[in-house]
């Protein structure tokens, strides 16, 4: 994991646990590089004896220029796991199929009952959720946004499946609405907490926040006394973990109910 800093990252955690469920010979290891390191550092990526990397804050847009991305990398303007495929150094950003994977697991078949989507927020994450939702097919994402000209950023980028929408509209919205994602830092311990009201969602809806901390948001608790299905923010942080390790190792790991309950207690410390 190369990042600026990096301490405060779980994947060490969740990868060095399949690292030894698989008994690999390996390692995951933290690299604190300062920006103006980065570029040299990757360029040595292999002679440090390393087959690939994570890269969070302040490097994925970096990582994305020095590597040859794939479509979602390049989607989402974003790279945070880079490997080697023979001489060239590749990239992609599994926040998208951390997000849908996690959809998947929570709820199969989501994406056919879903119809209109919701986003709150426009930010990198959100990059990564609306490129999601597009890969699968959902061909209404209404994009609520405190800074209006980000959301029209998405539009721009992505493209008509993408309507930003002011917060204003937000219950009227939700009455069509067959998910609900939280992408903003609002309901992270220490932030403000997300001003919304559940109450307009249909029954059917699907609520997802991709906040962690806490692990169950005040967002979630509302959906969950609504009977509302729904996917949390540290699903998606393991499920987008799964293909780093693959491409790294040739072993496709799976999130079982163990890795959670250990990144789970990681978390409450
Ligand atoms: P960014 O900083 O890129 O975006 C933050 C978003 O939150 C923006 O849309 C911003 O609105 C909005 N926001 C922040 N403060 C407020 C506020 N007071 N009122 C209204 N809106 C606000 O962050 P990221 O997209 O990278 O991350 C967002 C959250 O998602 C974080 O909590 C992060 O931990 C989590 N996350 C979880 C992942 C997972 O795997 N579970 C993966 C990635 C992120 P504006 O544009 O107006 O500033």
């Amino acid at each position: 994991m190369v990042g600026w800093p990096v301490k405060h990252s779980r994947s060490p955690l969740i990868h060095g646990h399949w690292i030894a469920q698989h008994k690999l010979d390996a390692a995951y290891r933290r690299e604190e590089i300062a920006p103006e390191a980065f570029a040299d550092f990757i360029a040595h990526l292999a002679e440090r004896g390393y087959v690939g990397a994570n890269i969070t804050l302040p490097h994925k847009e970096a990582a994305l220029a020095l590597s040859e991305p794939d479509d979602r990398a390049r989607a989402v303007g974003a790279a945070n796991t880079l490997w080697y495929d023979g001489g060239r150094l590749c990239s992609t950003n599994t926040d998208v199929e951390g997000f849908t994977a996690n959809l998947d697991a929570a709820l199969p078949g989501w994406e056919q009952r879903v119809g209109e989507a919701v986003v709150l927020g426009a930010g990198g994450s959100a990059r990564a959720v609306v490129y999601g939702l597009i890969e699968r097919g959902v061909a209404k994402i209404n994009v609520v946004n405190r800074t209006p000209e980000r959301a029209e950023a998405l539009r721009a980028r992505f493209g008509q499946a993408v309507q930003p929408v002011h917060w204003a509209a937000l219950p009227h919205l939700l009455t069509r609405a067959g998910l609900l994602i939280n992408t903003t830092s609002l309901g992270m311990t220490g932030q403000p907490p997300l001003p919304i009201d559940l109450d307009p969602l249909p029954r059917h809806a699907v609520v997802a926040d991709l906040v962690y901390v806490p692990l169950e948001t005040p967002l979630l608790k509302a959906a969950r006394a609504r009977d509302l299905a729904v996917a949390d923010g540290l699903g998606m942080l393991l499920h987008q973990a799964v293909r780093g390790f693959q491409v790294w190792f040739g072993v496709r790991p799976e999130v079982t109910p163990q890795l959670r309950a250990l990144v789970e207690a990681d978390l409450l410390k």
